[in-house]
């Protein structure tokens, strides 16, 4: 069973358009997730162009309608570490352009006044070890020196003496208050948790988000926009200035540029004037499958957002730990509940093609994210629990676990705008106007998502 809360909301009356002749446009989007319809939407906003996104199943139907569907601005890898690798200024160029993509979502949904709704909150992140604690002040102690704002780690005040000799740096980022008060804001009874920090955050149905979009689109641009779906491109061809798309079923669509919002690369193959793309590279997006669990409550608290580092999970780079999220949740009879689920639990595929979307959810894998819920969640329902949905979906990483977002060096003709990662969303909505501002030829300052150059070198 893969049951997404997200699909089941969507209720779409939109007839399904396939390629049935052969095409040109001067984009074509490949890939109808929250990024490839981010990427039409500012680019139909930005430019003149005319605009068709191809989608091998349904908009909003992949990892964009499989998620939790949390709005933040976090990036997976610990700020830190990627000070390390990169350095401060273009990491905080990256993460500071990430923050500001809240302004641009507001806009966007201000813009084209389509009613998704959005619950914004304070998230929560809880920290159960001193190891945990002393990792997150080493990054706030570098967001500060790269000029980004800190908000206060709240420490429990009985931790005091096992952090006693913390770096004095770090003691300004720092405010101690009753262990019972972080527990309080973690809306939690267990008792391991030591640290609280919070985030700005909202949650969203970013399929519903999507869907509403394309309809917007398809109705604000029909002269420019067009949306083919059930068309699952097999073969781009790239020239100079042109490539050619070929899908299966043997229609194709001739663009001037092609941007793929494909999430990894499945089920593509990219030649360049008729010679293959190293297809190392292409491999080298690998899959993670992220597995969820949600169940329906009454409508009697606020909408949360929160994070569980636990004992088990110190905070290296990649390692799994639970979120929890809260919302408003209408269903079929518009009778409204809240909507709880959860989710952590992640596993590596060697090969992106071998995801099965429809995979029934491992049983320990259930049982995990229940008993992860009983221990953590102070209001979770007493005995066993209906999960209504139970749901999973694909991450595609890049080997720097950074979204890549620009031109292909060895032939600009394709672009990108994937690699999503499990923190997504933000990362969708800032490609996709990155892309439409290149394609309307603006000089861009250089950021970690540009694409790196190794295909050329190697082909
Ligand atoms: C369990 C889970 C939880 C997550 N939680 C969060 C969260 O809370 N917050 C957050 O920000 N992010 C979250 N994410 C990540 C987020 O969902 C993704 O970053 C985002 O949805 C990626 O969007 P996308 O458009 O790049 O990919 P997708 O939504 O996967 O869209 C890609 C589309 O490309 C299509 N496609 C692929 N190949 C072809 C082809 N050859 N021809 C035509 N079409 C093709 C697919 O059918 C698909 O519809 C989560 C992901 C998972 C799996």
């Amino acid at each position: 069973m893969n049951k997404s809360p997200w699909i089941e909301q969507l209720h779409r009356t939109r007839p399904e358009r396939l390629l049935e002749e052969n095409v040109s446009t001067d984009v074509a989007i490949i890939g109808g997730g929250i990024s490839g319809i981010m990427t039409a939407y500012f680019t139909l906003r930005y430019t003149e162009k005319r605009v068709a996104l191809i989608e091998g199943g349904l908009v909003g139907h992949g990892a964009t309608g499989h998620n939790a569907g949390q709005i933040v601005s976090d990036f997976e890898r610990p700020f830190r570490e990627m000070v390390a690798q990169f350095g401060l200024e273009a990491t905080s160029n990256a993460v500071s352009a990430i923050e500001g993509t809240w302004e641009t979502l507001e806009e966007l949904m201000h813009q084209t006044n389509i009613q998704v709704p959005i619950s914004y909150s304070t998230g929560y992140i809880g920290y159960s070890t001193v190891e945990q604690i002393k990792a997150e002040l080493e990054n706030m102690y570098w967001r500060k020196q790269g000029g980004l704002p800190v908000e206060t780690l709240l420490i429990a005040s009985e931790s005091k003496e096992a952090l006693q000799g913390l770096n004095p740096a770090y003691q300004t980022f720092v405010s101690y208050i009753p262990n019972k008060d972080i527990w309080s804001l973690l809306e939690t009874d267990d008792e391991q948790y030591i640290a609280v920090h919070s985030s700005k955050r909202a949650c969203v149905n970013s399929a519903l988000l999507t869907e509403s979009l394309a309809g917007y689109l398809l109705q604000t641009y029909p002269e420019r926009f067009s949306l083919f779906e059930k068309t699952m491109v097999e073969m781009i061809d790239l020239g100079s200035r042109s490539a050619a798309i070929s899908v299966v079923g043997g229609k194709e669509v001739k663009s001037h540029r092609v941007v793929l919002c494909t999430n990894g690369f499945e089920q593509l193959h990219i030649k360049n004037s008729g010679v293959n793309l190293d297809t190392k590279f292409h491999h080298s997006v690998t899959g993670t499958v992220g597995y969820m669990a949600g169940y329906l409550d009454p409508i009697d608290r606020p909408p949360t957002a929160n994070t569980y580092f636990e004992h088990d999970n110190a905070l290296k780079p990649y390692e799994p730990y639970f979120y929890l999220t809260r919302r408003p949740f209408e269903i079929e009879s518009k009778l409204k509940h809240n909507l709880v689920c959860v989710g952590g639990p992640e596993f590596d595929l060697e090969d992106l093609s071998a995801y099965d979307r429809k995979h029934e959810i491992p049983k320990q894998t259930a049982a995990d994210l229940d008993s992860f819920l009983k221990r953590a969640y102070a209001h979770a329902p007493k005995g066993e629990i209906e999960y209504k949905y139970q749901w999973h979906g694909l991450m595609g990483y890049t080997p720097n676990r950074l979204r890549m977002i620009g031109a292909e060096p060895c032939n600009p003709t394709l672009m990108y705008n994937l690699g999503c990662n499990g923190i997504g969303i933000m990362a969708s909505i800032f490609g996709g106007k990155r892309i439409a501002m290149m394609l309307a030829g603006k000089k861009m300052k250089p950021l970690l998502f540009d694409p790196q150059d190794m295909r050329c070198l190697i082909a």
